[in-house]
């Protein structure tokens, strides 16, 4: 039966797949497709690993029976029992095998879709003590995880080209064949995923995802649009009604997802993805034309990234520079893959100096570490209860501050890296003169520290991040340290409006159009235009195209967004006539309801 769930947008498009349940906790499994002749091998691994396990749990028991009743309860020697009978489970072994042998997933992606599919059904027992195996079910498939580790043949490859659902798959959409299913492409669904949850999935194989919770501006909506992949988060219970291996068409502008939809309404998806993809041709021809409005006007467009490796997408898009790299995801969920929990100078050095590589001689702005709030480094506590408010709490720069070494570390292989081409450093979450002054002395430091070593590093010009209201009313002060200011407006209506952005129960008044949002930005750009310094937006709402006119209204001539968002926005910005806007622009940040003012 079909039904429909809707979310919030985060990435635009059209993605028709078939479900693939995860749990965050999970996500850092690998998702990659083998060849049919490594079908044998994959299942010879699982089979060596449960073999593993059945003798690491057999071991265990031998040493329970040798110990005291006082220091082994009887209750432990019986959960073992629990968890040998769940590791040969038929249903945990034959489902496993099913989609190694028919989708193709490598070992850990069968064991993990396998796992969802049981959970679910020991979630719907009426028994308690059997509801509560799950539990068991969850650590069994822990160990065999365990035990996989560093035995896989390959590691991730790129994923093979898939077919399209409605190119393929127009008639019997509710029933495929087993060879239409193997194609089909997937999508993800999941109760959460944290922003070092999405760097995994950058990786992965998924045409799109779907969360339980999150905001429009939450950071993993961002690494979202980053990969201009559709997404819809804050679709609340969709991970408990969605099964796995369920058709779904997942909007990602209107923000709905369609689960088992009917041959009609597939058709007029598929028609719609068709849409989509002509009118990214079409704009893909706007790349080498310079951004200037019809009167003339320069207008910067910058790309916002992650990691050095989308510099590429940047060029593509036609970036005339990166205006935020946010260079937290280089110290996120790195203990699988690191024994040091922080990326120390050289691997950050080796890293912006790959960025500044990637850009080919234009500008890149680094932004010191910005984790805290929505972005935690393992990915485990997207939601840390232990921090009342997060988002008010050790974040960004005073994270960094609290921790002068590891600032430094940061700060020395930035101005490394500006000795190999232009980089602006740019420094998040600041309010109080005192940080200001207590970062621009460790930078300071750190050239010292550099020119005591005998280590070359470049000029670097050095800017701040106007995104908690109190900085954008005390502009003179900011104006006075710093040679450029970018406005985050995420963060800026986040802490205008008092609300958490990553909170989908709040989404609803989440706000760009707010009178004092405006208010603040307005004001931002005008100080820094009349003092003749540099000011851009790298929230999101600079690749909004909704916001394009109005931003160049208010004498906005700097834009930072995704690559995947230049294009279109640079569309804006070629037919825009700012002469005509100024007026206008004035006109909607003084209105009782700008939205109404903005949409005439
Ligand atoms: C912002 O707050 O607008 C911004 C660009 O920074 P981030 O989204 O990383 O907090
Ligand atoms: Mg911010």
């Amino acid at each position: 039966m079909t039904f429909s769930i809707h979310g919030l947008p985060v990435a635009r498009g059209i993605a028709i797949g078939r479900a693939v349940l995860v749990v965050s906790s999970r996500i850092d499994v690998a998702h990659y497709f083998i060849k049919p002749e490594e079908v044998e091998a994959e299942i010879d691994r699982v089979r060596v690993a449960r073999n593993g396990v059945a003798e690491e749990l057999q071991k265990l028991q031998a040493s329970v029976a040798l110990m005291g009743p006082n220091d082994a309860p009887h209750e432990l020697s019986a959960l073992l029992d629990v968890h040998q009978m769940l590791l040969q489970d038929e249903v945990l072994t034959t489902g496993v095998k099913h989609w190694i042998v028919e989708r193709l997933y490598n070992a850990e992606w069968a064991l993990t879709t396998q796992l969802e599919i049981v959970a679910r059904q020991f979630d719907e027992m009426e028994d308690e003590y059997l509801r509560e195996r799950k539990a068991d079910l969850e650590q069994v498939v822990e160990r065999l995880l365990h035990r996989m580790k560093g035995t896989a043949a390959v590691l991730a490859p790129p994923p093979p080209k898939r077919k399209r659902a409605a190119e393929h798959h127009d008639e019997d959409h509710a029933d495929p064949t087993a060879s239409e299913a193997f194609d089909a492409p997937l999508v993800l669904i999941a109760h959460d995923l944290s922003p070092a949850d999405m760097l995994q999935f950058k990786k992965s194989v998924f045409a799109g995802f779907v969360t339980d919770v999150g905001g429009r501006t939450s950071h993993t909506a961002i690494v979202a649009r980053s990969m201009d992949i559709p997404a819809v988060v804050g679709a609340r219970s969709v991970s408990q009604l969605v099964r796995q291996d369920d058709w779904v068409i997942i909007d990602g502008d209107a923000g709905v997802v369609i689960v088992d939809p009917s041959p009609i309404i597939l058709a007029e998806y598929g028609f719609k993805q068709r849409q989509g993809d002509l009118e990214r041709g079409r704009l893909s021809r706007l790349r080498h034309k310079p951004a200037v409005t019809l009167d003339g006007q320069r207008v910067e467009l910058l790309a916002n990234i992650e990691m050095p490796e989308d510099t590429l997408g940047a060029v593509k898009a036609g970036a005339v520079g990166v205006g935020l790299f946010r260079s937290e995801f280089l110290f996120m969920g790195r203990e699988s893959q690191s024994k040091t929990r922080l990326p120390d100078e050289e691997e950050q050095y080796e890293a912006y100096r790959r960025a500044v590589d990637g850009m080919q001689g234009m500008p890149v702005t680094i932004r010191t570490v910005d984790v805290g709030a929505d972005k935690p480094l393992d990915g485990k506590a997207v939601r840390d209860d232990a921090h009342l408010n997060p988002a008010l709490g050790l974040r960004a720069i005073r994270w960094s501050l609290a921790d002068p070494a590891m600032f430094l570390t940061q700060l020395r292989a930035i101005l490394r890296a500006a000795a190999h081409g232009e980089i602006h450093l740019l420094i998040p979450m600041l309010a109080h003169v005192s940080e200001i002054r207590q970062t621009l002395s460790l930078i300071d430091f750190a050239r010292a520290e550099l020119d005591n070593r005998g280590v070359a590093y470049g000029h670097v010009k050095v800017g701040a991040m106007i995104e908690i209201p109190a900085a954008a009313l005390t502009l003179r002060t900011f104006l006075k340290y710093f040679d450029f200011l970018s406005i985050g407006t995420n963060d800026l209506i986040q802490y205008t409006l008092a609300i958490d952005r990553a909170d989908e129960s709040v989404a609803h008044l989440y706000d760009p159009t707010h009178p004092a949002v405006l208010r603040l930005v307005a004001d931002t750009i005008a100080e820094c235009r009349r003092q003749g310094k540099g000011v851009s937006v790298c929230g999101e709402m600079a690749g909004d195209v909704v916001f394009t006119r109005l931003l160049l209204g208010l004498g906005l001539r700097s834009f930072s967004m995704h690559p995947s968002q230049i294009l279109a926005v640079k569309q804006e910005v070629l037919r825009a006539d700012v002469s005509k806007l100024e007026a206008w622009a004035r006109e909607v940040v003084d209105a009782e309801d700008p939205a109404a003012a903005l949409a005439r």
